[in-house]
Order: C-alpha cells, then sequence, then structure tokens
C-alpha cells in the first residue's frame, strides 16, 4: 500500500509517499522564509499554495510512480496555523476525491515521533520534540501519546528565533544563536523557568535581549541563552523519563540540530543507562515523510475518516489522539 502524505503546519509544505513496510520512496519541501519578522500565516499559505503543484510532482517522479498509484492520502490535519493547515487540507481532500481513495487527517507532533520509532529501531522512548511552533516532552502510556510536560507561552525555537532578530541576527535564528554561543565565555545569569513539569520561556527571551541591548557581549548572552533554556528542557525530559521508566530518549524537531542540546541530553541519558536517538534532519524537520508513515499506521489499524471529519484542529493535543497502532 502507498501512502502521500501531505505536510502543511507552519513553514514548510511538504509531500512525502512511505510504503506500508516503512519505505519512504520520497520526501520533497519548499519551505517559506518571510521577507521580515515572522511568519505571516496568510503568507504562509499562499507559499503553500503556489507551490504544491511543483512539490506533488517532484515528489513522484523521485518516487518514480503515477498518481494513480497511490492508495491513500494523509494529511497534517493539526496543530498549526489555520491558513496553512487548511491549504493543505484541502490539497489533501481534492486529491482524494479524484482518485477515490481514503484520506485521513494525522497529528503533526505524532507523526514527528512516528517516524523516529521507525527510522532509529526505537520503541519506547520518552521525546522532547522542539520546535519553531512546539516544545514538548512526550511518551506512550495507558493507550495515548501523552504530554508529560510541555511549554506555558513560546516554543524554545521561537524563543532563540525572536531574540536573534532583536540581536540583528538572520532568520532562522537558532543556527546563528548557536554558533555565536561557541564564542560564549561567561554565563549571565538568565531567569530559569520550570514550573511543575512546563516550561516558560518569553521571560528568559525578554530578559537576554534587555542584556544584550544594556551591552552584554553577544557571544555571553547566546551562551547563556541556550543554557539556560536547555537546562529547563533536560531537566523536565529528566524527570519525565524517571517517573515513566522508559529506556529510551528521543530528541527531534528543528531544534534538535542543535549540537549543545544534543550534548547536554546525551549526558543525561547516559546518567540512566537508556538509549539516546535524534533521527536523521530530514525527519526531525516538519516533513511529508512523517505525515505519510503515520497515516498509514491509523489507516493500517482501522482509523477510518469521512471527509465531515476532516476540518483542520488548530489546537489539536497529542494527548486527545487514539493510536490503535501501539495498543494498550
Ligand atoms: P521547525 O519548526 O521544526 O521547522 O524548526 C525550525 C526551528 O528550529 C527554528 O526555530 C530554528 O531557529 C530552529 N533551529 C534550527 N537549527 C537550529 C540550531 N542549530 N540550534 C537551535 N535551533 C535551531
Ligand atoms: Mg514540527
Amino acid at each position: 500500500m502507498l501512502c502521500l502524505g501531505i505536510e502543511g503546519t507552519a513553514h514548510t509544505f511538504g509531500i512525502g509517499i512511505a510504503d506500508s513496510k516503512g519505505k519512504i520512496l520520497a520526501n520533497v519541501s519548499r519551505v517559506y522564509v518571510p521577507e521580515q519578522g515572522g511568519i505571516h500565516p496568510r503568507e504562509a499559505a499562499r507559499f503553500h499554495a503556489v507551490n504544491a503543484r511543483r512539490v506533488l510532482d517532484e515528489a513522484l517522479n523521485v518516487a518514480g510512480i503515477e498518481l494513480e498509484d497511490i492508495d491513500l492520502v494523509a494529511f497534517s490535519q493539526g496543530p498549526g496555523l489555520g491558513p496553512v493547515l487548511r491549504t493543505a487540507a484541502t490539497a489533501a481532500r481534492a486529491l482524494a476525491a479524484r482518485l477515490g481513495i481514503p484520506i485521513v487527517g494525522v497529528n503533526h507532533c505524532i507523526a514527528h515521533i512516528e517516524i523516529g520509532r521507525l527510522t532509529g529501531r526505537i520503541h519506547d522512548p520518552v521525546t522532547l520534540y522542539v520546535s519553531g511552533g512546539n516544545t514538548q516532552i512526550i511518551a506512550f502510556d495507558a493507550g495515548r501519546y501523552r504530554i508529560f510536560g510541555e511549554t506555558l507561552d513560546i516554543p524554545v525555537g521561537n524563543c532563540l528565533d525572536v531574540f536573534a532578530r532583536e540581536a540583528g541576527l538572520s532568520h532562522p535564528g537558532g543556527p546563528n544563536v548557536e554558533r555565536l554561543a561557541r564564542r560564549g565565555r561567561r554565563y549571565i545569569q538568565l531567569p530559569y523557568a520550570v514550573k511543575g513539569m512546563d516550561m516558560s520561556f518569553s521571560g528568559l527571551m525578554t530578559e537576554a535581549v534587555r542584556r544584550y541591548r544594556d551591552g552584554a557581549h553577544l557571544p555571553d548572552v547566546c551562551f547563556s541563552l541556550q543554557e539556560t533554556a536547555f537546562a529547563a528542557l533536560v531537566e523536565v525530559t529528566e524527570r519525565a523519563l524517571a517517573h515513566t521508566e522508559k529506556k529510551e530518549v528521543m530528541l527531534t524537531g528543528g531544534v534538535a540540530s542543535n549540537m549543545r542540546l544534543r550534548t547536554m541530553l546525551e549526558l543525561m541519558a547516559d546518567e540512566h543507562r537508556v538509549k539516546f536517538f535524534v533521527p536523521p534532519s530530514e525527519f526531525c524537520r516538519d516533513c511529508g515523510a512523517n505525515i505519510a508513515w503515520t497515516g498509514l499506521l491509523a489507516y493500517l489499524h482501522g482509523v477510518r475518516q469521512r471527509l465531515d471529519d476532516t476540518e483542520v484542529r488548530q489546537r489539536w493535543r497529542t494527548d486527545e489522539v487514539d493510536v490503535p497502532w501501539r495498543g494498550k
């Protein structure tokens, strides 16, 4: 069985094609880059609509198949930006209707976890999912993916991006902050906010900007920002690991590219003698392959949707999703 998955939640419009054995036949993306400032939802949606056809043709080409060979269409139903989600959903509905094949909506966060489980030969991890739009610590428990901790305000990727913009660094900010942080020497005290199992990054971001404006050495601010934000992420992940007694830790999402975060998390995993895994960067990023594979899992385990059920869900939480493919 071949599934075509469409990703469209934020910057990335992607189409992936997967078969039921877990082989990824194609994974093609285009990424919207705002001219200035942050992401503009309607502009991003327009970018996705304009590029959809080209991405589709390229994906079919890479996979070496015809559109008619597709048996199932999956799409990112949420969470994400409304106009962007609706564009991907419209494309998915049109394809499913034209080909007369079933459609399944996929939760974007869960798709990140499932592609990691596929590519890593890991089975049951505590996942730290960190991106421009999400920050969650997730583990499977009692039939669902449960959120053990999450940000109470902005995602950590957004914290890095906004700080970078305020400090005159180019977008995306994360890689630039990482580059400068390597030259940082002095730790500047910044607000560390872990509240129960949840985290907050907006106060940290504001204070980092203030310190920079007050004349602190930029590499030191970048270094301190990373150390503070990542320590909070590792602390909550560690507590989730201790609580669930899982034997694997996975790091994914765009911020997973960060070598300092990887090192910190790996150190923690080593101390607990558990496996540490980061999926190949192609799959850490938003992409269609994640959606295609998760859509297949859902469909093969009995998930069915009528067109009426395909309305997008901007705030669809990870723990609201039935995951029959993982059993009870
Ligand atoms: P995503 O939302 O998954 O597409 O990932 C994009 C986010 O990842 C943006 O916030 C980027 O700044 C962030 N990011 C990418 N590379 C790095 C890096 N090396 N260090 C920190 N953040 C990064
Ligand atoms: Mg993502």
